[in-house]
């Protein structure tokens, strides 16, 4: 083993916890600091009706592979397990159900060989298996050219501005590729039904473990404690100040927050590398959990296409992990993703819970605010980076050009759409790169 140093790691999200996680098993004495008053950031789930839900749905696809790793090697892959999943989408008020690519020859609201357009197209993009032929091309720009302009609008395009509103048109096609190829690696074979992966009790059951096995390798982890201010030393050494009054100096800091805060963290950082942080742009996203006595629709996830709409997707927790989990309670996603200044994102949550009722009537003419016995709202920020065009030449590098610093965070995931198994490839690949770092003499205190 080599020399034991102090490392900091900013964040206690998927991210930080894996990284700390690494860090404390090679040997090194590590602080993790989580700002929220609970570990686990944008995947921590809350606890309700004897269970634990997510504040953002979350699921797994088969090819999400580093997280089953991290989850055997922690003792609960067992907690791992596979699920069908029932995909819909909402258009012209109906819901048609997308089980396989079979299923889009329904979509009756646009013409036969536009179904058989996007299915083609569907099957096409299933099969290709080399992302950067896609990196230079916009979606909307590929899309629109592959299944007609009426067909796009109608179903892929409606998906896209769903998800990324004004920006829609600066999504690369890398990204619109990935989920379509990744959904094909949850299905034996494209006529077969998906199947999703949960943990069993909520992403808590591994966060929490993670949280435990970081106190069993010697680390510490601080919750409710964010980094007010981190001075870099003459030594090259960092000086961190927490919210709770404490000041520690650490040889190297493994930040894990959103790009956007870096440079208020990190004043000194380079103007070149500031632009790489600031250049990332993400998509907000708001989601509003309702408790209710009766299912809205029998699909767990369901892709909104009605522009009228003013949210992104209905996902159904509980047509997906069955009520009596829940003490028969059913639990509904309504969520929406959005710019940074989109009023939803201040908006009061029962003003919120008004705007949305009538749509909710939409999807299910039946439904009633007396089925609603509770709801909540989550918002997040830095949901959803915006992966543009060419974006593998503006992906900021892990290792800083501040000595002993690095940066590991969604914006860095590439090609594949951010997740929280790549969130722990991510935790992965910062603990190698200190490591090696530590290896070469090239930390604080070595020169
Ligand atoms: C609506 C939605 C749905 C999703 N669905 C899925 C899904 O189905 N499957 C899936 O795998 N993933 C899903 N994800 C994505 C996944 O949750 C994230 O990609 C992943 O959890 C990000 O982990 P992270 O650690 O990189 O970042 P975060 O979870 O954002 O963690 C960063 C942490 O840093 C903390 N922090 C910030 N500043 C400071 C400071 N100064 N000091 C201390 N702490 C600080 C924050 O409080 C936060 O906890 C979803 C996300 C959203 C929003």
């Amino acid at each position: 083993m080599s020399e034991q140093r102090r490392i900091g790691v900013i964040g206690g999200g998927i991210t930080g916890l894996t990284t700390a996680y690494r860090l404390a098993r090679s040997g090194h004495d590590v602080t993790l600091w989580e700002r929220s008053s609970y570990l686990g950031g944008q995947a921590a789930a809350f606890h309700v009706a004897g269970n634990a839900l997510e504040h953002f749905y979350h699921h797994l696809f088969m090819s999400d592979t580093e997280i089953q790793s991290l989850m055997e090697e922690i003792g609960i892959g067992d907690e791992l397990i596979w699920l069908d999943s029932s995909v819909g989408f909402f258009a012209d008020g109906k819901i048609y159900p997308l089980q396989g690519a079979l299923d889009l020859l329904q979509l009756d609201f646009i013409p036969l060989h536009d179904r058989i357009r996007i299915g083609l197209v569907t099957l096409y993009l299933q099969r290709q298996t080399d992302w950067r032929e896609f990196e230079q091309v916009s979606a909307a720009e590929w899309l629109e050219k592959a299944v007609g302009r009426r067909a796009f609008d109608r179903v892929f395009g409606a998906q896209l501005r769903a998800k990324f509103g004004p920006r829609y048109d600066q999504v690369a096609m890398v990204w619109f590729w990935n989920k379509i190829h990744l959904r094909t690696q949850s299905r034996k074979s494209p006529l077969q039904k998906e199947k999703l992966g949960y943990i069993r009790g909520s992403w808590n059951t591994l966060i929490d473990r993670l949280g435990e096995a970081i106190g069993e390798e010697g680390g510490k982890v601080q919750i409710g404690t964010s980094t007010d201010s981190v001075q870099q030393n003459k030594d090259n050494s960092w000086t961190v100040q927490t919210s709770g009054g404490d000041t520690e100096s650490f040889d190297a800091i493994v930040a894990t927050v959103p790009s956007p805060l870096m440079p208020r963290l990190f004043p000194t950082l380079p103007d070149w590398y500031q632009h790489k942080l600031t250049d990332a742009i993400y998509q907000g996203a708001i989601v509003m959990i309702l408790r209710m006595n009766q299912p809205l629709s029998n699909i767990y996830w369901l892709n909104i296409g009605d522009p009228e709409i003013p949210f992104t997707g209905i996902i159904e927790h509980t047509n997906f992990i069955g009520p009596e989990y829940f003490q028969g309670n059913h639990f509904v996603y309504v969520s929406k993703y959005l710019d940074q200044n989109h009023p939803y994102l201040t908006m009061p949550e029962d003003e919120l819970f008004e705007e949305y009722v009538p749509y909710l009537q939409r999807i299910n003419p039946d439904f009633s605010t007396d089925w609603v016995h509770e709801f909540w709202v989550f918002r997040e920020r830095a949901a959803q980076p915006i992966i543009t065009q060419n974006y593998s030449n503006r992906v900021p590098e892990h290792r800083t050009p501040l000595h002993g610093l690095y940066l590991a965070n969604s914006a860095q995931i590439y090609p594949e759409d951010r997740g929280t198994n790549y969130s722990v490839r991510l935790g992965n690949k910062a603990a190698a790169i200190v490591q090696n770092d530590i290896d070469h003499g090239y930390l604080a205190g070595d020169r």
